[in-house]
């Protein structure tokens, strides 16, 4: 099989397994639990919140762990919104392209009653600087704005629009989940109030991310409880916090791990050229290493997708949450992107372990596979 899927998700590390076994058998208790197994359970607990926070140069006071990247950007928009709002500030800014989950948060925090403004995306996928400055404003709360787009790759303007929303004296969120584990990152430097991650994106178990949120920042807890500082009630769910800090600790040198894999997509882009009616979208912008969106002129990607399942590559229409339904990806549409062609965009998403083999192997055997496709379906 070669996987070309990395973000959707990516399978969990040998390490990372390592890490996690164990903590079911001698750390099972609850960590505020203050007889023996509780302490235990506490100082694992501990360790692992020093090693992630450590690896994301940030202070153990500011990593709040959660299931996932889905709440800690749920997390991070109700819980600064409503500190904001004692101030007097309520509306709400974010990216056009967002993930699917924060933009149904977005709709339904609508729905009840605040406002909230979308910044557009240029055809080039990237954040619109100058509509995004006109947007800002005294009464903007937050503004919440992707590192990395899922879909095409694109990086945002985080350090620019971080500017725009503290000159307008709002906080900044940014959801790194596509950013973490796969280019350089430290909280201590980075432009933003709070950061959302997961570790599933980079080989850690499914369930399991955090919030970064910065010292003195104000907060108002959606989940209210005792654990992660008050911050997030829950007994912790300790095995995924350790695979979670054992995956943050296996990182090797991104920089270079990001070489290589824009490398090895570059190759398959340019192996892949020759097809007739190859659209790459984002190609020319900065963009994840790895992360290649395309069509094969106007073949219908379902179609596309049988075939490469046929040759036992495992790719994806678009984001893994909307796949399976006809819509047009939500992304490519704010771009401006015609609904027919849309509806033919394949994501190859390659990682760490994807080998040269593997893109040598796919450059073999796919255009035999796709050429008879684009005579029946001739552009329009
Ligand atoms: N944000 C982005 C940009 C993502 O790509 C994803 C996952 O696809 C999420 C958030 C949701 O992450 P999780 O699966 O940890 O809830």
């Amino acid at each position: 099989m070669i996987y070309l899927d990395h973000n959707a998700t990516t399978p969990p590390a040998p390490e990372v397994l390592d890490a996690m076994g164990p903590v079911f058998v001698t750390a099972w208790a609850n960590a505020s639990s203050q007889h023996g197994p509780g302490q235990d359970a506490k100082r694992v607990l501990g360790a692992a919140r020093a090693t992630a926070a450590r690896a994301l140069g940030c202070k153990t006071s500011e990593l709040i762990f959660t299931s996932g990247a889905t709440e800690a950007n749920h997390m991070a928009l109700t819980g600064l919104l409503a500190a904001a709002r004692a101030q007097g500030r309520q509306r709400l800014l974010i990216g056009a392209v967002e993930h699917s989950a924060l933009l149904r948060l977005a709709r339904s925090l609508t729905e009840q009653g605040v406002p909230v403004d979308f910044m557009p995306v240029s055809p080039d996928g990237r954040i619109d600087l100058t509509a995004a400055e006109a947007l800002m404003g005294p009464d903007l709360a937050l503004v919440s704005l992707m590192a990395a787009n899922n879909e095409t790759g694109a990086l945002m303007p985080v350090t620019e629009v971080a500017a725009m929303a503290h000159a307008a004296g709002a906080a900044m969120h940014v959801d790194a989940t596509q950013w973490i584990g796969k280019l350089p990152f430290a909280f201590a430097d980075y432009p933003a109030d709070a950061v959302s991650l997961s570790a599933h994106k980079f080989h850690g178990p499914k369930g399991a991310g955090a919030l970064l949120l910065r010292q003195g920042r104000a907060f108002v807890p959606p989940v209210p409880g005792s654990q992660e500082r008050g911050r997030r009630g829950g007994t912790e769910n300790l095995p995924a916090i350790v695979g979670l800090a054992a995956a943050l600790e296996r990182l090797g040198d991104l920089a270079s791990q990001a070489e290589h894999v824009a490398g090895l997509r570059d190759a398959l882009e340019s192996g892949l050229a020759e097809l007739p009616g190859l659209h790459v979208w984002c190609q020319g912008v900065p963009r994840l290493p790895g992360t290649s969106y395309l069509r094969f002129g106007m073949v219908d990607a379902d179609v596309v997708l049988q075939r490469l399942s046929r040759l036992n590559v495992a790719a994806s229409s678009g984001a893994a949450c909307s796949s399976g339904g006809s819509e047009p990806s939500h992304v490519l549409t704010a771009m401006g992107v015609p609904r027919d062609e849309a509806l033919c965009a394949i994501r190859f998403s390659l990682g760490d372990e994807t080998r040269a083999e593997d893109i040598a192997l796919l450059l073999n055997s796919l255009p035999a596979l796709i050429e008879p496709l684009l005579s029946v379906a001739t552009e329009s």
